[in-house]
């Protein structure tokens, strides 16, 4: 799971975005076919059942993969299973959990969302979301307090394979550079507009492509303009390298 540098907040009334245009999801694809091209194919495998994934992405909230990994071990180790964790004190569960950073809040959210499904369901057992439209799959997870969109989204694409996208820091900014979003588009929007753009098979790898790309090619702040195979299809390219004579021929960026 990308660090957090996007908030997350319960649900809010989404805002009213024009649909996505035959135009943009033409460039969608072409980037896209690009993108696989320089990164090669991707298949989706599944990672951790759902509420696992869940209770992994809330520790991944504001920190790295790494310490959330390492936390989500330490929960296990100490509790075993989420029903334990789900009788355990917020504080037990924020001592397993100390070293990943906001430990306090993360383990309310936790063992609120925890209690809240046994209450629900009865068990632990989210599989029914794959057989859900995704926007009432979405909007089911994000019943629970502190889950916003990025963690739905993270779910349902990584444990149940379905065509949701996570947008995290890098998804962010290279889609808006890319003018896949609109500037004043809000990380909250950006989940279904870019969903929008794609068809739903290619939702998983374009993710991964963009988060990819983000961390190799397209940094933050300063884009490898000059060797990224975007660069014909990039608004931004001229902003970044305004001297540049003839944009669109680039270096494949390096493995
Ligand atoms: S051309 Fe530059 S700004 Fe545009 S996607 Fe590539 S690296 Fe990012």
């Amino acid at each position: 799971m990308e660090e957090g540098t996007t908030k997350e907040k319960g649900p809010s009334k989404p805002k009213t975005e024009a649909p996505a245009t035959a135009a943009a999801r033409r460039k969608a694809m072409r980037l896209f076919s690009l993108l696989e091209k320089a990164y090669g194919p991707l298949q989706w495998q599944p990672r951790l059942d759902p509420v696992s994934e869940l209770v992994f992405t809330i520790l991944s909230q504001h920190t790295s993969d790494l310490n959330a990994e390492r936390c989500y071990r330490q929960l296990l180790t100490r509790f075993a299973n989420w029903e334990t964790v789900a009788q355990a004190q917020v504080a037990e569960i924020e001592g397993a959990i100390r070293s990943g950073g906001l430990a306090r809040q993360k383990a309310s959210r936790i063992s609120n969302v925890l209690r809240l499904i046994l209450d629900r369901r009865g068990s632990f057992d989210l599989s029914f979301l794959a057989g859900m439209p995704l926007s009432e799959a979405k909007a089911w997870l994000r019943q629970f307090p502190g889950v916003g969109p990025k963690t739905a989204a993270v779910v349902l694409a990584f444990s149940l394979g379905m065509p949701a996208m996570p947008v995290d820091t890098h998804v962010f900014r290279v889609s808006k550079r890319l003018g896949l979003l609109d500037l004043k588009t809000s990380v909250e929007a950006a989940h279904d507009l870019l969903e929008s753009l794609i068809p739903p098979r290619r939702v998983y790898p374009f993710h991964v492509y963009l988060i990819t790309h983000g961390r190799r090619v397209c940094k933050a702040p300063r884009p490898r303009c000059d060797m990224c195979i975007l660069a014909s299809l990039c608004p931004s390219l001229r902003s970044f390298l305004p001297q540049l004579p003839n944009p669109g021929r680039r270096i494949p960026p390096k493995g």
